[in-house]
């Protein structure tokens, strides 16, 4: 694969001169200690930038807050879409009147391409724009606890069958935009699924209330921008604002919706774009082994 495995720190100590503010007049230089993971960020990871207080990062003019997950530790995650192309970004990391900018270098990641034969009416099939709205805003949800551990779990025991980030053509015709938003998992109608991660049930839909290209529909919300949808389902066995615990059922396998047959389409989000779940599921999300740090931190600082 190529890839690293771990984390090597890249740590850095930036100098800001901030404007000049009255208080500031003794010193008005502050320094902040900000460490990116991983260290040669590819295509689909998810960037965490962890510093000392708390900051916002900037990246391809969008804001991302960071949340604190231990004592003098915030943290940022930033999805980098699996559409990126590798070159050299700046990020900033925005701090009262400070802005350091750090160059982030995305390396260049390949992903396959797939070829799905649709019939006619199938591949007619179009989302409808309650489902668009529903799920983009379900996967956009955004809470400050931390409700998942790592490593996710498989949400389902059936193999792999499509890869994150590859590219599709239905009935010979490439899909512009488009990148395979998680895993597909090969089940039989009716097999469970299970949560990975703890989190709140935050979107329910169904083919009934017009989710007619991603069929019976759950979004969880794993808190600090951290999403995970599940599709195509047969059967629904939570409710919307329920609390789910890691490995508690959640589902079961369907065909519903633009389905090829029985399967379980699995993505995870963070703030709203698709990131790879194979960082999750091997924990290489730093910097605690467990969740609910957030708590610890805040009961700690109390
Ligand atoms: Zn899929």
């Amino acid at each position: 694969m190529g890839r690293r495995t771990g984390f090597a720190l890249l740590v850095l100590l930036l100098i800001g001169v901030g404007a000049l503010r009255a208080e500031d007049s003794v010193d008005s230089s502050t320094t902040e200690t900000v460490r990116v993971f991983p260290d040669n960020p590819l295509p689909g990871n998810t960037l965490q930038i962890v510093t000392r207080n708390q900051v916002a990062v900037r990246f391809e003019e969008h804001d991302f807050p960071s949340f604190p997950i231990a004592t003098g530790e915030w943290r940022a995650l930033v999805p980098l879409s699996a559409l990126m192309h590798p070159r050299e970004y700046p990020l900033e990391v925005l701090s009262g009147p400070n802005t350091w900018t750090i160059p982030l270098r995305v390396a260049p990641r390949r992903f396959g391409l797939q070829r799905i034969s649709l019939s006619a009416g199938r591949a007619a099939l179009e989302a409808t724009p309650t489902e668009e709205e529903a799920i983009g805003s379900a996967l956009r949800t955004l809470s400050p606890e931390q409700f998942w551990q790592l490593p996710f779990r498989r949400p389902s025991g059936g193999r792999i069958s499509s890869g994150f980030g590859l590219r599709r053509t239905y009935n010979g015709v490439l899909e512009q935009n488009y990148y395979h938003r998680g895993y597909d998992f090969a089940a039989p109608q009716g097999a469970g699924v299970i949560a990975p991660a703890a989190g709140r049930v935050v979107l329910v839909g169904t083919t009934q209330r017009g989710f007619r290209l991603h069929g019976n529909t759950l979004v969880l919300d794993h808190g600090q921008g951290v999403t995970s949808i599940y599709i195509h389902l047969s059967r629904i066995l939570v409710r919307r604002g329920e609390m789910v615990k890691a490995g508690q059922r959640i589902a079961l396998v369907g065909s519903s919706g633009r389905a090829t047959g029985a399967h379980l389409h699995w993505g995870i989000y963070a703030h709203g774009v698709a990131i790879d779940p194979a960082d999750w599921l091997a924990g290489r999300i730093c910097c605690r082994a467990s969740g609910n740090s957030s708590a610890a931190a805040a009961e700690s600082a109390s």
